[in-house]
């Protein structure tokens, strides 16, 4: 599943080719990728233009002129370009046609991935992004702080807590407890105002490294488009052996998630 270090990829690749372009035309291919009535979202957004697109944890917004969407990739979704007479795959479920016999198209073969219209003014006040808490940039160590302290889950698990904060998924959750040096079972509320100003530190620390290698990964759209996790040195995350002490990599399940750590490095449990 991309996490946002890759969905800001994604954003800043794309944004590259479809920013002032036009959208001719949209078809749709299967309706549930589309949230709300599918003919009212084409209707909006055909004849727009791409103005900008904006990126909320893992959402991107797509903001054209008059109408806006949010679009969230879930498992497998990606964005292609590709010229228009190229055929379309089975897996491709929604096509904007823009301007240079180009199409914007949307693939996803879990067909996991949701669109939907939002408020071009007020989307981060309305459902689905409302709902979101502020990002590990955003927020300050208090309200981490607050938040964390009132919350009886595992560290791990509130790091997942979209509502909490939004942007990190079990990938980097795994890795930030890694870097903590702290068992990733512990119960948040456990964390000093100490302990949680590291822990935001981190995480900032985690995605914005990620970001910085998806950018120098990804030049351009080619056959294979832009997806997926790209070339991250994982510390924790799918290891064998740790690579600071090399003793085994151990994997548990803490609320269903596969969650990785290193039994002697992450000993700490506050
Ligand atoms: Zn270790």
């Amino acid at each position: 599943m991309p996490e946002l270090p890759e969905v800001e990829t994604v954003r800043r690749t794309l944004k590259n080719f479809i920013l002032e372009r036009p959208i001719l035309g949209i078809d749709v291919y299967y309706d549930r990728i589309i949230q709300g009535d599918t003919q009212l979202f084409v209707e909006s957004l055909q004849h727009e233009i791409f103005c900008d697109i904006d990126r909320v944890g893992k959402y991107l917004i797509f903001k054209c002129q008059n109408h806006a969407f949010v679009s969230h990739l879930r498992m497998e979704g990606k964005f292609h370009i590709v010229e228009s007479d190229e055929p379309v795959s089975k897996h491709t479920h929604v096509v904007f046609h823009m301007d240079r016999h180009q199409d914007l198209r949307y693939i996803d073969t879990r067909k996991f991935g949701r669109m939907e219209l939002v408020s071009l003014d007020g989307y981060r006040e309305q459902l689905p992004l409302k709902k979101l808490g502020p990002e590990p940039f955003e927020i300050t160590t208090e309200a981490l702080y607050e938040r964390l302290h009132h919350c009886s889950l595992p560290i791990k698990t509130a790091l997942l807590d979209q509502s909490i904060m939004c942007g990190i998924g079990n990938i980097y959750a795994n890795e930030i407890c890694f870097y903590m040096h702290i068992d990733p079972r512990t119960k948040a509320s456990r964390l000093s105002r100490k302990r949680v100003d590291e822990l935001r530190k981190v995480a900032i620390m985690v995605l914005q490294s990620a970001i910085e290698k998806g950018g120098t990964t990804i030049h351009s759209f080619d056959a294979n488009g832009i997806h997926g996790l790209f070339q991250v040195q994982l510390k924790v995350h799918g290891q064998k052996v740790c690579p600071v002490c090399h003793h085994d990599i151990k994997k548990v399940m803490v609320h269903q998630r596969g969650t990785y750590f290193c039994p002697q490095c992450q000993k700490k449990r506050y």
